[in-house]
């Protein structure tokens, strides 16, 4: 488990004015019944005093009767003030702090457990920072559909989902694991490393996910200055699992090459799983980048090719044909 600091940052803020907010709802309430309901504030006021005063017996040493006393009669005191509440048009819980999950009250922990609904909203913040699109949470290896694919493209494209799955189920951030897709393009490379983001985004991790060409684009707001870019382009060298997609389709020049290659190299040096998708051909490849990239994605990455029939293409032939 490693949220990002951002993560976790935002998310836990989000829950401080979360609390922030039911609390001074409830102050509110309690402002207007004093004015408008002035019996029932007596009984609230009267049911807050219940600690205090168990606490006082406590000093005064008195045992479990004294206590027993004043709890029956906070019990009596909540039912006449939720009867008196709802006699007069109110919300029987008007006067109630309306926590959001009754299991933590907001506080995003159960005991030294993180609560189920803290869990979710960091996985949230995860999907949300890791540049994977609305559209793509709908995609998943179950929604991944082999019978687009025929004889022995089948076979390869089913070995790939297994691979991926099987790596992303069990994803390790201790354990660096490249991945080269290639192929042309309508072959599932896109879904099967959504798939792949999800998985692992929903367990736990940080994700980036981005097109080379925004990858590019954050190195170039560096190189032309300005703090803010030198601090998005770290996202890149430290999340768990970075997937850039589309390589081959950015424009290429000594610059571009010199930040891909860093990159990559970075991240083989720290260990950090890295997915490339690339409509690109091994000969391409070479052609295009430097001999040090076409090293390091054939030596270090692991290649997974896909063939077959543009899917989306057969989509709508089934759709309309
Ligand atoms: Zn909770």
């Amino acid at each position: 488990m490693a949220y990002s600091k951002e993560d976790v940052k935002r998310v836990v803020d989000e829950f401080q004015a979360k609390r922030k907010r039911v609390w001074d709802e409830r102050d509110a309430h309690v402002a207007e019944i004093r004015t408008m309901l002035p019996a029932a504030y007596e009984l609230e006021t009267e049911i807050n005093r219940a600690g205090p005063r168990m606490y006082e017996a406590a000093l005064r040493g008195e045992g479990e009767a004294a206590f027993e006393k004043i709890k029956e009669k906070t019990v009596e005191n909540t039912e006449k003030l939720r009867a008196l509440l709802k006699e007069n048009g109110y919300p029987e819980n008007y006067l109630d702090v309306n926590y959001e999950c009754a299991l933590c009250s907001d506080t995003g922990y159960c005991g030294i457990e993180m609560c189920s609904c803290m869990k979710e909203a960091l996985a949230k913040a995860g999907f949300e920072s890791s540049g994977l699109s609305n559209l793509a949470r709908t995609q998943s290896f179950e929604t991944f559909d082999l019978s687009f694919y025929e004889g022995r493209d089948r076979e390869r494209i089913a070995k790939n989902v297994q691979l991926l799955r099987d790596f992303a189920e069990n994803f390790d951030s201790k354990i660096g694991c490249n991945w080269l897709l290639f192929g042309a393009t309508g072959l599932g490379k896109t879904h099967l490393s959504t798939s792949v983001a999800a998985t692992v985004i929903n367990s736990g991790h940080s994700v980036v996910y981005e097109s080379v060409g925004q990858v590019i684009s954050v190195y170039e707001e560096k190189r032309f200055g300005g703090n803010y870019a030198s601090e998005r382009d770290r996202k890149y060298t430290e999340c768990e699992l970075l997937i850039i997609d589309d390589l081959g389709t950015e424009v290429t020049n000594q610059f571009t090459i010199s930040c891909l290659y860093s990159l990559i190299n970075e991240r083989i040096v720290k260990n950090l799983s890295t997915i490339i998708n690339t409509n690109l051909g091994q000969g391409e490849i070479r052609e295009r980048y430097t001999d040090r990239i076409a090293s390091r994605l054939f030596g270090e990455y692991m290649p997974l090719g896909f063939s077959g029939r543009d899917v989306r293409q057969q989509k709508i032939e089934r759709q309309f044909g």
